[in-house]
């Protein structure tokens, strides 16, 4: 069996309770090095065999992966975060599929909520935004027009962009053409739960200056949005004048 595992954003006690013991069993690991906390291979056997993909094409992944699955092997395809964001795992399964081979998906947490935890933010404020948009800038990976960052912008939501810290003039001119105010709110988080973790706060005209000013080039989150202001609206959910199916409405 192949077990795609979440290895969650760096801190190796933020990888779920399942991927973990999967890693203890594993026979054959391959890891995304370039993000991967490698501590979290500490708990592997010490026989298994353990390779970094970060120098490696799609089809030797694939090829070591088939090869130890025809061996009976336990297999870990160990990504950073959760597997279902920029994970590459499509193409991945497809090919596995073509091979007739058994996966499965163990999900993990997302770099984006460990920028929210590092920030002691909240994505989903009321009256602020009740949207969050992941998404990237348009690199050297194209993204689709539709989904241009200045057409995302036009809604206001909190946005999270990954993959996107070498794009920070095209992110705050993307931005700003999509309604954003010079002075709307933004974060960078750096390393989000590694202990080298970084948080830096400013406003969407600085964006460029701050990142590189902390001369950041990679691993690190844009957020943007009013979510990291001081406006914002009491919950419903706890608000003692509403009534819902557990609590009725103190008069
Ligand atoms: N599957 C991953 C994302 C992989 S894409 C996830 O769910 O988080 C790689 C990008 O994710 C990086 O360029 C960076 O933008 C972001 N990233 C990954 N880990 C991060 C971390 N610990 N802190 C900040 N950004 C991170």
């Amino acid at each position: 069996m192949i077990h795609f595992v979440g290895a969650g954003p760096g801190d190796i006690e933020l990888i779920t309770v399942k991927g973990q013991r999967l890693l203890s069993e594993a026979d054959l690991v391959i890891y995304a090095g370039s993000l991967v906390n490698p501590e979290l291979l500490k708990v592997c056997k010490e026989e298994a065999v353990i390779l970094d993909s970060a120098s490696m094409t799609l089809e030797e992944v694939i090829e070591e992966m088939v090869r130890g699955w025809k061996k009976g092997q336990k297999i870990v395809r160990l990504h950073t975060g959760d597997p279902s964001i920029y994970g590459a795992i499509r193409e991945q399964m497809d090919l596995l599929d073509t091979y007739g081979a058994d996966y499965e998906v163990v999900p993990g947490v997302s770099s984006f909520c460990g920028a929210a935890s590092a920030l002691k933010a909240e994505y989903t404020l009321p009256n602020v935004s009740q949207t969050v948009i992941l998404t990237r800038a348009g690199g050297r990976t194209p993204v689709p027009e539709k989904e241009e960052l200045s057409l995302l912008a036009s809604h206001g939501a909190t946005m999270v962009i990954f993959l996107s810290i070498s794009l920070a003039d095209k992110v705050k001119e993307e931005l700003l053409k999509g309604g954003y105010a010079l002075d709307t709110p933004v974060a960078i988080v750096y390393k989000a739960t590694w202990p080298e973790e970084k948080v830096y706060r400013g406003i969407l005209e600085k964006l460029p200056q701050m990142i590189e000013e902390h001369h950041l080039t990679k691993t690190a989150l844009i957020v943007v949005g009013e979510f990291l202001g001081d406006r914002y609206e009491r919950s419903k959910l706890y608000d003692p004048t509403f009534t819902h199916l557990f609590r009725e409405a103190s008069k």
